[in-house]
């Protein structure tokens, strides 16, 4: 056999064993792709579905302006109902991967714990809220005809504007805000966590603030709800500090459209997380760190052990600092 038809022969041969699946890089921790695809993400959530048997349910709460699916995916039976959202702006990815990887965990697999976790809650993620942004990489949802209070004319709405309690989804100019609202209606979660992406700070101390993350700050959001949220956030702070985070408050606004009040005026204990947008070398740190909480949250929901914490700690979680001159700049919340 001539060299190079064994040379074709070995690549054929590694083609194929690489399309299987059959190798994975030894050693190293498999990286998540940040910004899967559309037509990826679709693909990983009904693997998801096919995997764990059932365990993970994915359904399309609606779709978006340009009929792509906005896709939730449940995970559990509990009695305890809690809510992630990623990716309302579109040019903030990150959260969906850890999304994906965080149904994986609880949803794929039979042990003890597992099936435990699956049986004090249910998990219920809105897997990229903004599959028209993600799309066209723009915070923004898609309706270029429209102008925007919130948005930018020519391109969309800002989606995290429109979750205003007093407007009814069906009059939502934000298609994919009245899909959420519509959802949070339906699911009643306790808690409600909303993934965004920020630019980049420095806390007080001097070192780089990895994410921030706030509860509601509007006027009129019940004790119980406030005081849940921040329970939630002092738990997910604790989580993602312990694997290398350092998470500062975040100084949003009290518009009651932005998802953090909303929810909150709604009963949620609902928390906004931002992961600051560090680079590509910073990626999968970020996504790990999402991941964290996401699973703290669950956890500390399924024991209980949530409701045990000191609100108080919230408050006394560092404020965010300044912005470090040179590093992305994005609009809040
Ligand atoms: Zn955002």
């Amino acid at each position: 056999m001539s060299n190079s038809i064994r040379f074709a022969l070995l690549s054929a041969l590694i083609a194929v064993v690489t399309a299987l699946g059959l190798v994975a890089p030894a050693g190293a921790a498999r990286e998540l792709d940040p910004r899967p695809s559309t037509e990826e993400l679709a693909r990983q959530l009904l693997d998801l579905q096919l995997r764990s048997r059932g365990e993970v349910r994915v359904t399309p709460i609606g779709t978006s302006n340009q009929q792509r699916p906005v896709w939730s995916a449940r995970v559990g039976h509990g009695p305890q109902r809690i809510l992630y959202v990623t990716q309302q702006h579109g040019d903030e990815p990150l959260g969906t991967p850890a999304a994906l990887k965080f149904l994986r965990e609880v949803g794929i697999g039979n042990d003890q714990h597992q099936r435990w976790l699956r049986e004090q809650v249910t998990v219920d993620v809105v897997v990229r809220a903004n599959p028209d942004g993600h799309e066209h990489n723009w915070r923004y949802n898609y309706d270029p005809d429209a102008d925007p209070e919130f948005g930018e004319a020519g391109k969309g709405y800002d989606i995290n504007r429109y979750h205003d309690p007093a407007v009814a989804p069906e009059n939502n100019p934000a298609t994919e805000a009245g899909l959420i609202r519509r959802h949070h209606a339906d699911f009643q979660p306790h808690i409600s966590v909303d993934y965004h992406m920020q630019g980049r700070y420095v806390g007080g101390d001097g070192r780089e603030i990895t994410a921030s993350l706030m509860w509601p700050t509007t006027p009129g959001v019940a004790e119980e709800p406030l005081n849940l949220a921040k329970q939630v956030s002092v738990v997910a702070r604790s989580a993602m500090d312990a694997g290398g985070a350092n998470v500062s408050q975040y100084p949003g606004g009290d518009y009651q459209g932005i998802a953090r009040n909303a929810y909150g005026l709604l009963g949620s204990g609902s928390v906004l997380i931002e992961l600051s947008d560090m680079g590509p070398e910073h990626e999968q740190f970020q996504i790990t760190s999402a991941l964290d909480s996401m699973h703290a949250i669950a956890e500390a929901t399924a024991d209980g052990s949530v409701t045990s914490v000191d609100p108080a700690q919230a408050d006394a979680i560092p404020p965010r600092g300044e912005p470090i001159p040179a590093a992305t700049t994005r609009a809040g919340d």
